[in-house]
């Protein structure tokens, strides 16, 4: 038995043999072309096969993991359209008369490797994607079929999943992950945790080819990888899998239940969305409401922002579906580790730091105008809150309030309806918000703990950098000090206090922020019914 240590990256057990994704590189012979309008016409009829194949890519992963991790096959098919990327390959082909997938594969190896040399670290990972939408591109030209990873079954191994590679695997046929590359926020990780399957990131070279086709065992939570395993293992592996499965059975028999505590406390079990087909997952696990719409997702991956009426469509469903349960939807909270091209925030030192959520929202006040006139009028179908991001003081909140109060008062005089009573509430995941909550709750109808930023901003610890986010969990102490005294503040005000950053799923907190005087928590779908178990005993 050979035994890896990786990075566990989405908890669970899982026995399979090793599928290695085929990861020769796409050789491309360079052919001499002597009629260059044809191969110009070639490429560009390879161009417009490419951009269909990435439109019904798009359509299945937004079936399969949800349009937040489908948008990647729209910035694919941006990059497919990139005037640089574009002329670099026809001028090539049109001066050195080389055949059209000779060009696209040197276009391929210029702009990703321009890509990988960036500092940012979110423009390095495009390298990744330069690199397979030009060997979708060049796969076309050469006549080859573009779904070869479809057959994948049991464990998957690979250097790193490219998004085409994830949305064309036969799901139910994959038991786990392992990549020699990835952290927990890799694109990997985050589909290993949206499909419920085991997944172990970062193993390195250890991760060997000629494994491929041997039985291993994975245990996703310590990132263990027990290659030709003993029986010992697999016997240990099987009882954490049927454990795993008697506890999920288990757990739905949970739904439609209350979740209060023995001593009759009731907190309020909501979830996290980032879109509408978040809401399925929502349903399913018998969410309360939804504490957390994070709307900028709406934003994300377009070219342009989206319009009042696109906005109110989206809110409008969301409300309907959730049938008079509270759904609250946080203002944009765009920049840091989320941007959008159009919004032209320029690039920043520190952008966690910088022109991010509620301040970037006071400085383009039509934006944010925009946004609260499709919430409000989203609010007269259902059960709408407003929720707004990064505070730091009273008198963004104020602010805030002032331009909510004018796009009220331009949907009077244009006579559409909406909620008047609106609930407005604010995120705390700012030290300087849970410092001043006692003054903030004068102004807030409830408030909502965001940990992961909280954490990030009391600790001193960037919350995208891996090499530091042990750090987190070893000095906690400081966060769980913001949260009793935000729930305190926020209680002698007689407003609500809830959690909604990833913490909330943890439940060895769970008895701590009950006891703070928290009475609601936020969460993932997918963590729901076992926060309601844990709640239940408590
Ligand atoms: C948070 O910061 O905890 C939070 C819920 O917001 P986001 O993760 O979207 O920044
Ligand atoms: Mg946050």
């Amino acid at each position: 038995m050979i035994e890896l240590t990786g990075k566990g990256v989405s908890g669970g057990f899982a026995i399979g043999k090793i599928n290695f994704i085929d990861e020769k590189a796409v050789t491309v012979e360079k052919r001499r072309v002597s009629d260059t309008d044809a191969e110009l016409k070639r490429f560009d009829l390879a161009l417009k096969t490419a951009s269909g194949e990435l439109d019904a890519l798009y359509r299945e992963a937004v079936l399969s993991v949800g349009k937040g991790e489908a948008e990647i096959f729209n910035i694919h098919k941006m990059m497919l359209e990139d005037f640089d990327y574009l002329s670099f390959a026809r001028d090539m082909i049109k001066n050195e008369c080389v055949c059209a997938e000779y060009a696209a594969s040197v276009t391929k190896e210029k702009f990703s490797h321009m890509f990988s040399s960036m500092e940012d670290t979110y423009m390095k990972e495009r390298a990744k994607d330069v690199r397979d939408v030009s060997d979708r591109l060049i796969n076309i030209l050469e006549g080859k079929n573009q779904t070869e990873t479809c057959s994948l079954s049991g464990i998957v191994a690979a250097e790193d999943l490219t998004p085409s590679q994830t949305v064309t695997l036969d799901k139910k046929a994959v038991c786990a992950f392992i990549t020699r590359a990835g952290s927990k926020n890799s694109h990997t990780a985050i589909l290993a945790r949206s499909m419920n399957i085991p997944a172990v990131a970062a193993l390195k070279d250890s991760l060997r080819p000629e494994y491929n086709g041997h039985t291993a065992v994975i245990d996703g939570f310590s990132g263990k990888v027990y290659i030709d395993p003993t029986d010992e293992i697999i016997k240990k592996a099987e009882k954490e899998i049927r454990n795993e499965s008697e506890v999920a059975e288990q757990l739905r028999t949970l739904a439609g239940k209350p979740t209060v505590s023995t001593d009759g406390t009731k907190i309020n079990l909501f979830a996290n969305i980032g879109g509408l087909t978040d809401l399925e997952g929502v349903i399913e696990n018998d969410a309360e409401g939804i504490g957390l719409f994070r709307s900028e997702f709406i934003f994300l991956g377009r070219n342009s922002a989206p319009t009042e009426v696109e906005q109110f469509e989206i809110y409008k469903r969301a409300a309907q579906r959730m049938e008079g349960k509270k759904v609250i939807i946080r203002t944009l909270d765009i920049g840091a580790d989320k941007n959008a091209d159009y919004l032209n925030i320029s690039k920043e030192e520190n952008p966690a730091m910088g022109l991010r959520a509620i301040r970037f929202c006071l400085l383009h006040r039509d934006i944010f105008k925009t946004q609260l006139r499709a919430i409000l009028r989203a609010s007269a179908y259902g059960n709408i809150s407003i929720m707004f991001p990064m505070i730091i003081s009273r008198s963004e909140i104020l602010s805030a309030k002032n331009i909510l109060a004018e796009a009220k008062k331009e949907l009077s005089a244009e006579n559409i309806p909406f909620n008047e009573n609106i609930e407005v509430g604010i995120m705390i995941e700012t030290p300087a918000a849970a410092l001043l909550s006692d003054t903030l709750a004068q102004e807030a109808d409830f408030f909502s703990i965001g940990t992961n930023d909280l954490t990030q901003y009391a600790l001193a610890v960037d919350r995208q950098n891996s090499a530091v986010s042990d750090l987190c969990s070893e000095n906690i102490g400081a966060v769980l000090k913001l949260i009793s005294m935000t729930a305190l503040n926020g209680k002698k005000s007689g407003i609500w206090v809830g959690v909604c950053g990833e913490l909330a799923a943890d439940t060895s907190l769970t008895e701590f922020f009950i006891k703070s005087g928290i009475t609601e928590l936020s969460v993932s779908p997918r963590y729901i019914l076992k926060l309601r178990k844990k709640i239940r005993e408590i």
